[in-house]
């Protein structure tokens, strides 16, 4: 195991049946797919998304924290507005155009 790297709990990842299954986390460095800032993957935020959040051992951070913030709000505002869309009441004349099947 490389000096500094954490030791991954098997038993607290997604099932995969891999051959090849992760033995430790060690910060992995890595390019923003949006902005193109390089970023580090912490070794602490891989035991939490692989240990804690069950992400897929072969999830790779592709974008860098504030751009992953940046997906995660418009990502929710989306749910809001398709709520809000979902609980507002229907047009007087929804039924004039509505497609007749
Ligand atoms: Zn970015």
């Amino acid at each position: 195991m490389p000096p500094g790297a954490i030791v991954a709990d098997w038993s607290k990842h997604h099932p995969h049946n891999s051959y090849s299954p992760l033995f430790w986390y060690e910060d992995r460095p890595g390019v923003c797919k949006t902005c193109s800032a390089p970023f580090v993957f912490t070794k602490e935020a891989q035991r939490h998304c692989y240990e804690v959040l069950k992400f897929p051992i072969y999830a790779e951070a592709v974008r860098c924290a504030p751009c992953r913030a940046k997906v995660r709000e418009t990502k929710r505002a989306q749910r809001e507005h398709m709520a809000e869309m979902a609980a507002r009441k229907p047009h007087p004349h929804e039924a004039f155009f509505r497609k007749r099947s």
